[in-house]
């Protein structure tokens, strides 16, 4: 699969063109994102949607979970709908920041057959589905891709899509801590700023109040934290019951991997969260996502591609069933072992 490198080259320029020509000819297009999205899915969703509006096109935006409550200040957010039955009459889907089809839910199926498919991101892991692919692992953020189709459409910067396009990108580089966070990203920011995106108003809504309950829940997170024999590896792991103990949803969880990343010498970081609906699974066998992250060491987009999962060399994820907590422990501990 080809995966473009960076916006600079010809080929991204290429690629960019036939990308704009074909949006510019579909009649109605359909924008969607990955379940359980996090700020650059929301972000970039929302601003690809607003800009497309603006270039006078019929569009519906989508995406299977519900907004997660940290994201709802965003204007525009609102016209998303979860409705599936709103992909009638879309000649054109776009389909960001999703590492393979699947990562947008149930409607993948929808897809197989789909008139034109394009898909937008920066995960180096991308499957490469669609027709048109515009696919930059050096993005900071799938956030900075729509930016560049944003400014190709021709389409002006409004306040509400700088705001979404700057949420996407200071969630994806951690507030600009990690290794993504370029040059690149802060003359992109400087624009974003220009054109009304406030970043003390976006860190005070994304990060300014917590509920209690998402408290009580990081303070089961700390309690489950266990350590490999070799000291390198830590693992935290939250349960259903845990959740409706605190009164949380699973969107309460994102970033509390991070404390069990910061655990001195640790190389890799893992969550396992316990899904929902586990009832069309096999015997006892329970849904899990498991969260991986490394401190630039371990490629952990390869250990989770080898489980069906993807994303970034320090940050991926992969989906798992089994019938206990342990059994998957049991994995993570002979993972350990390998480091
Ligand atoms: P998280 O651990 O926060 O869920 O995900 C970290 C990174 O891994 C994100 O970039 C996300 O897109 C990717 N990721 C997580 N789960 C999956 C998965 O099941 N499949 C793929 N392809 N990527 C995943
Ligand atoms: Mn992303």
């Amino acid at each position: 699969m080809e995966i473009v490198s960076t916006a600079s080259s010809n080929r991204f320029k290429e690629k960019m063109k036939e990308i704009i020509e074909t949006l510019n000819s579909s009649r109605r297009i359909f924008v969607t994102t990955h379940v359980n999205p996090d700020g650059d899915a929301i972000g970039s969703l929302v601003a690809m949607g607003l800009a497309l509006f603006a270039a006078g096109k019929k569009v519906v935006m989508y995406n299977e979970s519900t907004i997660p409550t940290l994201y709802r200040f965003l204007s525009g957010v609102d016209r998303v709908t979860h409705d599936p039955e709103a992909i009638d009459g879309c000649d054109t889907a776009v389909i960001i920041d999703c590492g393979d089809l699947h990562r947008m839910g149930r409607m993948a199926v929808e897809m197989e057959d789909f008139p034109i498919l394009i898909n937008i991101d920066h995960h180096a892991t991308n499957s490469g589905f669609g027709h048109y692919r515009l696919i930059d692992p050096k993005a900071c953020a799938s956030a900075e891709i729509v930016y560049r189709i944003i400014e190709e459409l021709g389409v002006s910067i409004t306040t509400s899509i700088a705001t979404a396009l700057y949420t996407g990108i200071l969630t994806d580089t951690g507030s600009f801590r990690f290794a993504n966070t370029s040059r690149e990203t802060f003359a992109l920011c400087e624009m974003l700023v220009a054109a009304g995106a406030n970043p003390s108003d976006v860190a005070r809504h994304l990060y300014g109040q917590y509920s209690i309950g998402r408290l009580k829940l990081l303070n089961m997170a700390l309690d489950s934290i266990e350590i490999s024999r070799n000291g390198k590896l830590s693992l935290m792991a939250l349960t259903q019951e845990m959740l409706a103990e605190t009164g949380t949803v699973p969107e309460d969880i994102d970033g509390m991997i991070n404390y069990a990343r910061r655990i001195e010498n640790i190389d890799v970081a893992v969550l396992i969260r316990e899904n929902r609906n586990g009832n069309h699974l096999a015997g006892n066998h329970r849904p899990f996502h498991v969260s991986l992250r490394s401190n630039g060491i371990v490629d952990v987009a390869a250990v989770a591609t080898t489980y069906g999962g993807g994303g970034h060399p320090t940050a991926a994820g992969f989906q798992v069933e089994a019938a206990t907590l342990n059994d998957i422990k049991d994995r993570i501990w002979a993972l350990a072992d390998t480091l």
